[in-house]
């Protein structure tokens, strides 16, 4: 009875101290049912359905938590996968349209230099023409029609100084000599003029079996090396892009004399190969920069 009491006393002053707001460990509970004394039994069981309370309601907010967290976590998650498939499809788009452009490789060189030269090709402004066409005849000018042009030959007149002038009356005295059957739609000649002696929709004998379905041009020069003067060239470019825009050609569609038959001509830029990529690059920088 005396173990009893003092445990009555103990517990009495756990209670008062529990009213504070402290909560006694398990193990002292339990040595109270073992106590058999109804009256800290009565005081067990209420101060144990308190304790209970308690716990229910830490656990219930403890869930309540974690429900937010997890709630937290699936919207967190939901808003980062829409950003990365928002950013996979803008890239796909992105990637789409630019593969669609007509581009132009730097043949032979490591770094690609990309020129957007439109889809349609974009027109430059047609470069000044002095146009003097052939009497049509079997020699130079057969009257053909082209099956429509799909290329663009360039040719170089292998006769160091010769005028365009010299070319275009030679081609046109084929009809009398009936020596060789020889032309070009266009000859430009040392000062950069450029003469037209064959509309573009006939055939002209220059390019052998491209002669169907392409436009050639013949390039003065002034010397063995084959090399064009500086305006010579650059009205090759405009008017090579000019023809670009008019049949809706790119790069790839513009080819040397030496692409169709392996003859050494255009000289200059079958023996140098990066000038010839040099020129298809500033050809299509010109559209790029002067087409609409
Ligand atoms: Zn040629």
């Amino acid at each position: 009875m005396i173990f009893i009491s003092q445990m009555r006393h103990q517990t009495t002053a756990l209670m008062n101290k529990s009213g504070t707001g402290g909560f006694p460990e398990k193990g002292i509970r339990l040595s109270f049912l073992h106590a058999g004394e109804s009256e800290s039994r009565l005081q067990l069981s209420h101060f144990t359905l308190e304790a209970d309370m308690w716990e229910n309601d830490r656990s219930r907010r403890k869930m309540e938590e974690r429900k937010r967290q997890i709630q937290k976590r699936i919207t967190v998650s939901a808003i980062l996968t829409a950003v990365v498939l928002v950013l996979f499809f803008v890239f796909f788009f992105h990637r789409n349209t630019g593969t669609k452009k007509m581009t132009y490789q730097k043949a032979g060189m490591d770094a690609w230099e990309q020129y957007d030269i439109g889809d349609p090709v974009k027109q430059v402004p047609q470069p000044e023409l002095d146009v003097q066409l052939l009497t049509v005849n079997e020699y130079s000018r057969p009257g053909i029609a082209t099956d429509g042009v799909r290329g663009v030959v360039v040719h170089y007149t292998a006769n160091p100084g010769s005028t365009a002038q010299n070319n275009r009356d030679y081609f046109e005295s084929l009809k009398d000599t009936g020596e060789n059957q020889v032309s070009s739609n266009f000859i430009i000649g040392l000062d950069g003029e450029i003469i037209q002696c064959i509309p573009t929709n006939e055939i002209a004998y220059a390019s052998n079996n491209r002669n169907n379905d392409t436009v050639s041009i013949e390039c003065c020069h002034p010397d063995e090396s084959g090399a064009f003067q500086e305006v010579t060239y650059q009205s090759l470019v405009e008017l090579v892009a000019f023809l670009c825009g008019k049949f809706n050609l790119t790069m790839d569609n513009v080819i040397r004399h030496y692409d169709v038959t392996g003859k050494d001509c255009p000289k200059y830029f079958v023996e140098h190969e990066d000038a010839w990529n040099a020129f298809k690059e500033d050809v299509a920088k010109y559209i790029e920069e002067n087409g609409n």
